[in-house]
């Protein structure tokens, strides 16, 4: 964890509770050691292994849903079973098939001696109902469970329970072969059993769960591990996945609310300074957002306490502007403001455009600067060691009120004199984290903005971001071009020769373009990350992703584009090259720009009015979007062409035609959300808190983390430190820091 005086906030020391004894202890070291090989390590852990589904005893598993490489337990009855001593080596093969009463699935065992070959055969009796589990494969193109294990029913419900226990569900728990399903429900029932109520702590407040008539931890834990009724079941589940909910929005309550009461240097707008010399040179108005946005940044960035916002707008919202009145309001009051970008290309983007913006406001120390000018100062990895240690000096001095970079701003060596803002942008790449790291880089706490340019779902807000204020900017500055979004059938000859006639057209009119693919076809640029992120990999057949490299000898050779500038960027390029390729881009020297996802976010050229998209089905939604937000940004319309050989009707082709159909960023954010794994909506930088939500799932429980959420701020307001709450300071412990090893040392 990072070291940083903001969150440096522990939570109080819990009593040990039951769940925290390890399992060894309490089942011995025998049965525990399996259990350890799916990281159940204490009776908490296990309890907390839910089952995933209730199988009747009296109804059989559908064989027909079942999916090669899964591990499952099935409850089947043998259909036939067949013992014949093996050809090429020694010993016998036992062969069962057994059924649900429609679909079929064969096992298999070997046996070294006859009589054990009977003892399988006198087991797998035609008719006996049984438990199997296992490995599902493929075996001559039929399903099978290699030597699963098995467990007969008969053995346990002799003929007069039998009818009694045939409506019993018994909870099927995710295992593996080594440790099928009985066996941990075995384990479960014997932790179970002992447990008192006040031995179990639950995270969940009273009033909420009396409110709510959701029953205690461990009625639920009793509910959800050995329930009478399927009803019994949901509602522990339902409980539990609140519980889930309640303890991460607990969590970043406390999180805000620490980082709100961290003070910070006040930096409050001047009236004559920097601020004002650039607004009265604005050449446009702001919008009505662009206003209210900004004096909202103001009156916190006036205030005692540190700023941590999140500024999220629609592609060509007009955000940047925002974010540099801000800084110059920070400069104004004495501080300096970093800016930071997720790519060298958007770092360099922004530090020419803004040092344009503000002319001689930014000729700080030089011949020709305004009375009032700073310095505006790019910071980056790849700089030269000279132009690096200078642009560093310049932080550190206070010379640069102004510093623009990469993350190599977070570098160790890159000190600054008095950082009062720091504004990180386009960026969902950025988790907790990293926030964390930026204000802890700051010595002192500086305020923060964050800005995010695809729009995010709530549920994502309230999560990823969920220590942050949020800020939205929902309109677009007036005189905007639409875009007009075509979804192009790529396995269409003369609709492709279309789209480059169409690029031609656009050239030949004194525009330009850009023509964007998923690859960059260098052999190292495959897991170089400087690409598509399709939401589902290798949906559609396996054709490589278009690279950028084939599609440029395409376009050289092509006699409808002949005598067009070509040029190509991305991520692999040495940073002049790109530096060079995007200023002559930028002055309209380039037609069309070849490109991977490297021009994605925040690049910003008025002239450049199409936008091709090779193999888009690709891409994701929201990246799709934030691709086309590149056209469409000067006083042209904007066509964007999405060129695809996705099936109609298929769902990466339903994706793209719900970027063609609206321009909506917030209704694609969901689009998008719904497309994707949970882990990745959360984003990797949130990975230990994905992995402790068992139930909960953001794409789809929105309502239950809106009612959770209600419930712990309040929660948090009254009892800051959780001096009331043991229960809940610890779920929040482990929750923050998944790592049980460490968690256990502490404790
Ligand atoms: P984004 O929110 O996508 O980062 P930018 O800040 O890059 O958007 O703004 C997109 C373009 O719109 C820029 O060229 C910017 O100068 C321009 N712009 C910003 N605000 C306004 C406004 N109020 N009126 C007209 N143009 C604006
Ligand atoms: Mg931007």
């Amino acid at each position: 964890m990072v070291d940083s005086p903001v969150f440096d906030n522990p939570v109080p020391n819990r009593p040990a509770s039951a769940l925290d004894r390890p399992l060894e202890r309490e089942i011995g070291p025998r049965s525990a050691k399996p259990l350890a090989t799916l990281g159940l390590r204490t009776v908490g852990d296990l309890l907390r292994h839910y089952p995933t589904r209730l199988q009747r005893l009296g109804q059989l598993t559908h064989l027909g849903d079942l999916v090669p490489e899964e591990h499952v337990t099935v409850l089947a009855e043998v259909e036939s079973t067949t013992s014949r001593p093996m050809r090429a080596r020694h010993g016998y093969l036992i062969e069962s098939v057994i059924t649900d009463g429609r679909d079929r699935l064969r096992i298999a065992f070997f046996a070294k001696r006859k009589n054990i070959a009977e003892w399988r055969v006198g087991q797998l009796k035609p008719g006996n109902r049984m438990m199997f589990a296992g490995k599902v494969d493929t075996y001559r193109g039929d399903l099978q469970l290699a030597m699963p294990e098995y467990q007969p029913l008969d053995d346990e419900f002799g003929e007069a329970e039998a009818q009694a226990k045939i409506d019993t569900p018994v909870p099927i728990y995710p295992g593996s072969t080594k440790v099928p399903s009985w066996v941990i429900q075995s384990a479960v029932q014997v932790v179970l059993g002992p447990l008192t109520a006040d031995e179990v702590p639950d995270p969940l407040p009273r009033a909420v769960r009396e409110r709510k008539r959701m029953p205690s931890a461990l009625d639920a834990f009793w509910l959800v591990h050995s329930p009478t009724d399927a009803e019994q079941w949901e509602r522990a589940r339902a409980r539990f996945r609140y519980e889930e909910a309640f303890v991460m929005q607990a969590a970043l309550a406390r999180r805000r609310a620490a980082a709100r009461a961290v003070a910070a240097t006040p930096r409050p707008v001047r009236d004559d300074g920097l601020l004002a010399a650039f607004d009265a040179r604005l050449p446009f108005s702001l919008t009505d957002g662009q206003v209210a946005v900004g004096a909202e940044i103001a009156d916190e960035m006036a205030s005692e306490h540190a700023m941590n916002r999140l500024l999220q707008g629609e592609v060509g919202s007009g955000k940047t502007v925002v974010a540099l009145r801000a800084m110059l309001a920070t400069v104004d009051a004495g501080g300096q403001a970093a800016l930071l970008a997720p790519t060298e290309v958007l770092a360099q983007q922004h530090h020419r455009s803004i040092t344009a913006m503000l002319g001689d406001l930014a000729a700080g120390g030089m011949l020709g600067g305004h009375e009032l000018a700073t310095r505006v100062t790019l910071l980056t990895g790849s700089q030269p060691v000279a132009v690096r240690r200078k642009a560093m000096l310049e932080a550190a001095s206070g010379e640069a009120g102004i510093v623009i970079g990469t993350h190599a701003l977070l570098g160790e060596t890159v000190d600054f004199f008095d950082l009062g803002l720091i504004v990180v942008d386009e960026q969902h790449r950025f988790g907790v984290e990293q926030r964390d790291l930026l204000r802890a880089k700051a010595g002192r706490p500086a305020h923060v903005l964050v800005m995010t340019a695809t729009p995010i779902p709530r549920t994502v807000a309230m999560t990823v971001f969920g220590d942050l204020d949020t800020s939205t900017l929902r309109e677009l500055p007036a005189g905007r071009q639409p875009i007009t979004t075509h979804v192009v059938p790529g396995d269409n000859p003369a609709w492709v020769e279309r789209v480059w006639a169409r690029v031609r057209e656009e050239c030949d009119a004194g525009r330009q373009v850009y023509v964007v693919c998923p690859r960059i076809g260098d052999d190292a640029s495959e897991a170089s990350g400087d690409g598509a992120e399709p939401p589902d990999a290798g949906e559609e057949g396996a054709r490589p992703p278009l690279a950028v490299l084939d599609v440029l000898e395409l376009l050289r050779a092509h006699p409808v584009l002949a005598g067009l500038r070509v040029e190509v960027l991305h991520g692999r390029l040495p940073t002049e090259t790109k530096d060079s390729v995007m200023g002559a881009f930028v002055a309209g020297e380039v037609d069309v720009l070849l490109a991977t996802t490297v021009i994605e976010v925040g690049v910003d050229v008025a002239n450049a009015t199409a936008m091709v998209v090779m193999d888009a089905d690709r891409f994701g939604v929201s990246q799709l979007h934030q691709l086309r937000g590149r056209v469409g940004r000067g006083s042209e319309a904007g066509l964007c062409l999405l060129v695809s050989e996705a099936r109609p009707g298929s769902p990466s082709r339903r994706r793209l035609d719900a970027v063609a159909e609206t321009l909506d960023g917030f209704e694609l954010a969901v689009v998008d959300m719904e497309s994707r794994r949970e882990g990745d909506v959360l984003g990797a930088a949130q990975s230990g808190v994905t992995s402790s939500l068992r139930l909960l799932k953001v794409t789809r429980d929105e309502k239950i983390i809106v009612e959770a959420r209600g419930d712990a701020v309040p929660q948090i307001e009254v009892d800051p430190d959780l001096h009331s709450s043991p229960a809940l300071a610890q779920a929040i412990a482990q929750l923050l820091d998944p790592d049980r090893e460490a968690f256990l040392e502490r404790g």
